[in-house]
């Protein structure tokens, strides 16, 4: 089974222009690739110019369409705000924003100064807040229907230790997308996001599972269906939200993370554990008073 492959057909994403914020690397960089070798032009920001410039000349090679790499730090809406207008003076428009960028590492909450707390509340919250307040004005000044996706987190609604600014700010984002999705929906703005279980990048992993941690809590075990995610499981879901075959799926948050956050949630998955001998024990004993 591959779980590599391409879903949409050739051309879904044509005519289309996307923005992603985080594109140079990592997950940002799969789901714009794909967006890419389905016909759209991309936008890809984030702060270091030197990288995305290296991305963008790669995915060009790669797939022969159009990539403008923009800086920006998403913190300072003066230059998310020049950003918009350089992405929509090259391309003429922008129907998509991925909201993707973002800062994590992990820590004991006590451990945390003001600063590093807010460091990731800024990115994260504050940074998808002010990349999608300036493409929201935009669109509904001109009367352009546009689409945002935001990729959030499964702790985003059941919380984690060690990650705390994080999951704080992605119940945030989580909360202005279904938010928006009603409030803009008259404006033909749909509002979705995507919450991605383990998918190994270099910024994830490094931050998340530094040193020797990645062996010692191999993500892969904490997953039902026993593997981390493929990019291009992702980019096939991104590639489906950010296109008109998911006009109808609005305010919603789809999960994509084999199982992983239920294993924790349910009171009762642990029995795992127990060998099968055991259970035939259990059902004989059982037999036997009945
Ligand atoms: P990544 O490669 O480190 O991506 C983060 C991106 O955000 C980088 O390209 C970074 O570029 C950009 N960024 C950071 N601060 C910024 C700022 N102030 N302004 C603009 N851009 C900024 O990590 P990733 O794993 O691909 O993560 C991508 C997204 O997936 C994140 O939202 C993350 O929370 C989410 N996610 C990932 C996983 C996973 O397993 N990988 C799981 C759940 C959710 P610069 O340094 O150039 O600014």
């Amino acid at each position: 089974m591959s779980y590599t492959k391409g879903m949409l057909k050739e051309g879904a994403l044509r005519g289309k222009t996307i923005l992603v914020t985080g594109g140079g690397t990592g997950l940002g960089k799969s789901m714009g690739l794909y967006f890419l070798k389905l016909g759209a032009d991309l936008v890809i920001t984030s702060r270091k110019l030197d990288i995305l410039q290296e991305t963008a000349k790669e995915m060009e090679k790669a797939t022969g369409g159009k990539v403008l790499a923009l800086a920006c730090d998403v913190r300072e809406i003066e230059q998310v705000e020049k950003m918009w207008a350089d992405a929509i003076s090259h391309f003429g428009k922008v129907d998509v924003v991925l909201n993707n960028a973002a800062g994590n590492f992990i820590s004991p909450t006590e451990r945390l100064s003001t600063n590093a707390f807010n460091t990731v509340l800024d990115i994260v919250l504050k940074g998808t807040s002010n990349v999608t307040l300036t493409a929201g004005k935009s669109w509904i000044k001109s009367k352009h229907p546009g689409v945002f996706l935001n990729i959030v987190t499964t702790y985003a609604w059941t919380g984690s230790g060690y990650v705390v600014p994080s999951a704080a700010a992605k119940a945030g984002v989580l909360a202005m997308t279904r938010s928006l999705a009603v409030e803009w929906a008259k404006y033909k703005i749909r509002s979705n996001a995507i919450a991605p279980g383990p998918f190994p990048t270099e910024g994830a992993w490094s931050r998340l599972l530094p040193g020797d941690l990645v062996k010692k809590f191999d993500p892969a075990k904490k997953v039902p269906v026993g593997r981390v995610g493929e990019h291009q499981e992702l980019a096939n879901l991104a590639a489906y939200l950010v296109s008109d075959f998911s006009a109808y799926v609005n305010g919603e948050v789809i999960t994509i993370d084999g199982g992983e956050w239920l294993m924790g949630a349910g009171e009762f998955n642990n029995l795992d554990m127990i060998p099968q001998e055991m259970w035939d024990m259990m059902e004989a004993s059982r037999g036997k008073k009945q």
